[in-house]
């Protein structure tokens, strides 16, 4: 089982599903050459790829080019099914900073396939996941500065302001397909400067007020 803290209380949660979005910032979605969805694109990753601060991702063989994508994750804490989204924000318990590491190699060869995603996502140690911030102690969710550098290099530096679905609209839209459960986590999808990191680097991961991460790659 993988848990984690919410910062500042005594509160543990056991981490259930992963559920993230793509395309959710429209420079990032342009990068990539995909075209800015009505609805937000989901994906998931298990739990078991979760790894902490200062573990390190490991590259599975069967990819040449592994990306990082910073992104704002937001903790649910109460049961959250089929809500609208003036509720949404009373069932998220914090937020934190995950890295959605991507093989976008194998993603590139799957989505010309038309095939799902998963192991291009949801392999082991592919998502980087810090404690939480209570959700008190956000004033604005949406107002947050995320920033990733690679062996000291600065590659992302965006904000939360520029996210195309907002969290309320998200867990709304998901809460609809997906009952959220207490542990379960949202990633909120990546601003531009995705790019690739390779054995030997280290990515440094923050988000303004909401924490930071230190993860070595393999
Ligand atoms: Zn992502």
């Amino acid at each position: 089982m993988t848990t984690r803290r919410l910062i500042g209380t005594n509160q543990q949660f056991t981490i259930g599903k992963i559920i993230c979005l793509a395309r959710n910032y429209a420079e990032h979605a342009r990068e990539l050459g995909n075209e800015t969805p009505a609805a937000p694109v989901l994906f998931m990753k298990p739990a078991s790829s979760v790894i902490g601060d200062g573990d390190t991702v490991q590259i599975p063989a069967y990819s040449q080019e592994c990306h990082y994508e910073i992104e704002l994750a937001v903790l649910i804490g109460t049961q959250a099914r089929s809500i609208s989204a003036g509720e949404a924000l009373e069932h998220v318990a914090g937020y934190g900073v995950a890295i959605d590491m991507t093989l976008r190699d194998v993603q590139n060869q799957l989505k010309a396939k038309g095939l799902p995603w998963e192991i291009a996502k949801g392999f082991d140690t592919g998502c980087p996941l810090s404690d939480f911030v209570p959700f008190s102690a956000v004033a604005d969710p949406h107002a947050l500065n995320l920033k990733l550098a690679v062996s000291g290099e600065i590659r992302q530096n965006g904000t939360t302001a520029d996210m195309i679905n907002r969290i309320p609209q998200i867990i709304a839209h998901i809460s609809a397909i997906f009952t959220l459960e207490p542990g379960d986590v949202i990633l909120t999808g990546t601003p531009a400067g995705v790019g690739p990191v390779r054995a030997g680097e280290v990515m440094t991961a923050e988000i303004a007020t909401i924490g930071c991460l230190t993860i070595p790659v393999a």
